[in-house]
């Protein structure tokens, strides 16, 4: 059982019962802080957690309502006018309404989605300008002003600054939600003026309940919660048309890389290396595969993540039954994934890369 509040309340947001009830506890006495930071690793639902804690704010019936009343419908649809949210864009869509339009559409379609933050993004002056000008208008509904800046680490210094005086001073009834999985890159100023609002790790039972409500089967649920790293991401990425393209790519990438052949896995380089979060996607997807060929060498097949390929990663384990090589290579993508960010040729990158990785394949020193 969760903790000593609504059952509605937060009720999309999976484990987090410490969280809620705190959250719940300080509605409850009237002190709910005026700027708070939900802050933890990604993909817990920070941002979804901050919606729906506003929509609860603004529902005339929170305690009843299922999130269908006008005031709910208004807020997931990110159109209250009295709720403002800003999200780190890129520099070519920063000053293109329409396709504003389009991101804020997607954030509202859903919420957990992770952004895919490409190198470019950032939170510029102007949006956070507009933020000023709006949470000190008096609020139209019950319920106060509210702000949500989402990955507000993204901030570019001028926007921080912009924003410090209204953290500063708070306009009356008004309430600020900033989330960040990267709390270090905050200014300290702005650290300091806002309350923490930890989010934890998920328990593998949390992420296999969170597969099922999306639709997954039971063993599709378990799978996914054994590959996740006390997140949601796996879920989250399997839903995403992006990552399946990513995915599609991978298991060319890694059939080639076994395959010896040096063209096919030359021809998927400029599709892999197009920008850095599909770079990003297709090593994680490329990752996986791997793990899933060794799983299949050292006899665990049941434990295999791409269960709808098993039979093609049970034949490419049994051609190229070497171990220790596939851990060595999924050492290397390892290492490619986190350096990925340091090198601003994606496409030099990912040559090097497949490189090394057929070596490694076929034995020889690198
Ligand atoms: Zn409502």
């Amino acid at each position: 059982m969760s903790g000593s509040f609504p059952h509605r309340f937060l009720a999309d947001i999976p484990g987090q019962s410490a969280m809620k009830e705190m959250l719940f506890r300080a509605i409850e006495n009237g002190r709910l802080p005026s700027t708070m930071l939900f802050r933890g690793g990604e993909c817990l639902g920070k941002f979804a957690a901050a919606l729906e804690l506003v929509r609860w704010m603004k529902c005339p019936d929170p305690v009843n309502c299922a999130g269908t009343c006008h005031s709910c419908r208004l807020i997931a649809n990110l159109d209250h006018p009295d709720i403002e949210v800003v999200v780190p864009l890129t520099t070519e869509v920063e000053d293109k309404p329409n396709k504003i339009a389009e991101v804020m559409s997607s954030v509202a379609k859903n919420p957990f989605a992770p952004f895919r933050l490409d190198k470019n993004m950032r939170i510029g002056i102007d949006a956070i300008r507009e933020l000023n000008q709006k949470i000190a208008l008096s609020a139209a509904t019950e319920g106060g002003r509210w702000a949500i800046v989402r990955d507000a680490d993204l901030m570019t210094l001028d926007a921080a600054n912009a924003f410090l005086k209204t953290l500063e001073e708070p306009p009356e009834n008004s309430f600020i939600i900033l989330t960040s999985s990267r709390p270090d890159y905050l200014l300290p100023t702005i650290l300091s003026r806002s309350q923490a609002i930890q989010f934890l790790r998920l328990s593998r039972a949390r992420i296999a309940e969170f597969a099922r409500l999306k639709g997954a089967s039971e063993q599709e649920a378990e799978t996914l919660a054994r590959r996740a790293d006390g997140n949601l991401a796996p879920i989250l990425n399997a839903e995403d048309e992006q990552y399946l393209k990513a995915k599609a790519l991978a298991e060319d990438f890694w059939a080639a890389l076994f395959d010896r052949s040096e063209s096919a896995v030359f021809d998927l380089v400029p599709l892999i290396a197009k920008n850095a979060p599909t770079t990003k996607a297709v090593f994680e997807a490329t990752i996986s595969f791997l793990r899933d060929t060794l799983l299949f060498q050292t006899g665990n097949p049941s434990l295999i993540i791409n269960i709808d390929k098993k039979e093609r990663i049970a034949g490419i384990a049994a051609k190229s039954n070497f171990p220790k090589r596939i851990a060595r290579t999924i050492n290397l993508f390892d290492e490619s994934v986190k350096d990925l960010r340091f090198f601003p040729q994606y496409d030099l990158f990912v040559i090097a890369t497949a490189i090394s990785a057929m070596k490694i394949i076929r034995g020889e020193t690198i």
